[in-house]
């Protein structure tokens, strides 16, 4: 049977949407114990309340710093009511019972992506009220708490329905919302406290529910701060998928201060080029795999001007990602109604990445570094010119973050192809060279690169006979001397960084 409240605590934030409620417990003859600003409001609405200063005989001090931190309030809500020694000392300290608890904490989170001070954070951190959520809630067997303004409907039509009692069955399910609530709260805290590179913004930032996830038979949402990155100024919400290449895009055109221009398609690069100016650089990515380019994902470090604009109209690409946009160029780009354009803005994001899987999430440093030609060790009798060790270094940056196993072929400022996600390092050559001739690249005097060591000298071998004079890759292999043999018998030029960059 439904144990009927005698009394209830109410100290909200918001108070918006608790008249129906307090109505509710004045008709049922619940004694109502409140706050300042909460006490007011109630009085205002015509119902008699108990200012907490009355029951604790203690008046709110530190500008409401400490306000129900008093045994009386946290001795009525957490003292047992089936236990004899508990409810004599109760009787004999003349603490009340308090059944209900009904809290809406200090808006921590609004109060910090407002841009509020320092000093106006600290103050948002609500001391009481977050205790009285966790101990209301651990007293779950005599207690209910309601710990959000969001909760106040539901519980309302639960207390309407059972003349102002609840089951116990009610209170342990309001008992897991809370510690979800209290959970949240200082999480979004300890997200401040840290800064937002080191715990990566999920933890603080806000909920955003998704039209689907990978596919339309998944639900979705985004835990972080999406605003705090880019400005969508045209187009339709990005989805799950988008979001996952998004976040490849920006990671790989990171690796370029040149300007640049980075095509993807799920995941991985099929177009990367540097020149001299925004619309060759375009061009020159877009010709590495104008096929994979339908319906990928543009990136760029330069602004967008008309001339781009122009270039890439005529291509379905589906976001289109870049510091900033020529008027006269985003009047040719939103031509098209679903294209969606992203300007980038300057944040730090988290050094930290996370994948659930099994039965948790894995976290891992993001991969920071990045090898130049100055880490590169020759390992050939030939040793790659000036111009070959440009291309090794923009080959790397690409491969880096390609799908493993990958090889990047490449000439300097221009992928040429790769092979990406294979289960064999021949297999991924193998698909880059037949992706080089089907495009039409010549691939004499090109460079590749690899993400691991070659563990047989078969790709030196098949990389050479297409043309290849230069190679980066780890080294590592028991068996690296194999394909140095083969390179220096060849006169390819091979170099070694010593630092691994699988993506799985
Ligand atoms: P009121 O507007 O009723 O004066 O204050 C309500 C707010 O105070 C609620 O958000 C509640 O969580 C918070 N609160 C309740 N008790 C305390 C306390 O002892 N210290 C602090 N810092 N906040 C409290």
């Amino acid at each position: 049977m439904a144990k009927k409240i005698q009394s209830a605590l109410i100290s909200v934030f918001y108070k918006d949407g608790l008249d129906k409620i307090a109505k509710l417990l004045h008709e049922n003859d619940v004694t109502i114990y409140s706050t300042g600003g909460t006490q007011k409001f109630i009085e205002e609405l015509g119902i008699p309340v108990v200012a907490v200063e009355d029951l604790t005989s203690y008046p709110s001090i530190f500008g409401g710093r400490v306000k129900t931190l008093h045994p009386k309030i946290f001795g009525g809500i957490l003292h047992r009511r089936e236990n004899t020694e508990d409810v004599k000392t109760a009787a004999e300290m003349e603490i009340p019972a308090i059944d209900l608890v009904i809290v809406d904490l200090y808006p921590f989170e609004e109060t910090v992506a407002s841009g509020a001070s320092e000093d106006d954070i600290i103050e948002k951190i609500d001391i009481g009220g977050i205790a009285l959520i966790r101990g209301a809630a651990k007293n779950f067997q005599d207690v209910l708490i309601v710990s959000s303004r969001n909760q106040y409907d539901d519980v309302y039509d639960i207390l309407a329905s059972k003349g102002c009692g609840t089951d116990l069955e009610d209170r342990k399910e309001y008992a897991k919302k809370a510690f979800g609530v209290s959970s949240h709260y200082d999480t979004a805290i300890h997200g401040y406290f840290l800064g937002a590179e080191d715990a990566g913004n999920f933890r603080s930032g806000t909920s955003k529910t998704l039209r689907y996830g990978e596919n339309p038979h998944q639900s979705a949402s985004f835990h972080g701060d999406l605003d705090a990155m880019f400005n969508q100024i045209h187009g339709k919400e990005l989805s799950y998928n988008n979001l996952v290449d998004t976040d490849a895009a920006v990671r790989l055109i990171d690796e370029f201060e040149d300007l640049t221009f980075v095509i993807m398609k799920h995941n991985n690069a099929c177009g990367v080029a540097t020149a001299a100016t925004a619309v060759d650089a375009y061009k020159n990515a877009l010709s590495c795999d104008p096929v994979s380019a339908f319906g990928g994902v543009i990136i760029t470090n330069t602004t967008v001007d008309k001339a781009t604009a122009e270039a890439m109209h005529p291509l379905f690409f589906e976001i289109l990602v870049a510091p900033a946009f020529d008027e006269d160029a985003l009047a040719i780009l939103t031509k098209k109604k679903d294209r969606r354009l992203l300007i980038r803005k300057e944040v730090k994001t988290s050094k930290k990445q996370f994948r659930s899987l099994l039965n948790g999430v894995l976290e891992q440093d993001k991969d920071m570094t990045m090898e130049s030609g100055k880490d590169f060790k020759a390992v050939t009798k030939t040793k790659p010119s000036d111009s070959e060790v440009k291309a090794l270094e923009f080959a790397l940056k690409i491969c880096k973050h390609l799908k493993s196993n990958n090889v990047v072929l490449a000439k300097e400022g221009q992928l040429l192809s790769c092979g990406v996600g294979q289960t064999s390092r021949v297999d991924a050559l193998n698909q880059a060279i037949d992706k080089a001739k089907q495009f039409g690249f010549d691939l004499n005097g090109a460079v590749m690169a690899s993400e691991a060591f070659f563990p047989f000298p078969d790709c030196v071998e098949i990389g050479n006979k297409a043309g290849i004079k230069a190679v980066v890759q780890p080294g590592g292999s028991i068996r690296d001397q194999l394909s140095i043999d083969y390179c220096d018998e060849n006169g390819v030029a091979m170099v070694m960084t010593g630092v691994r960059h699988f993506l799985h």
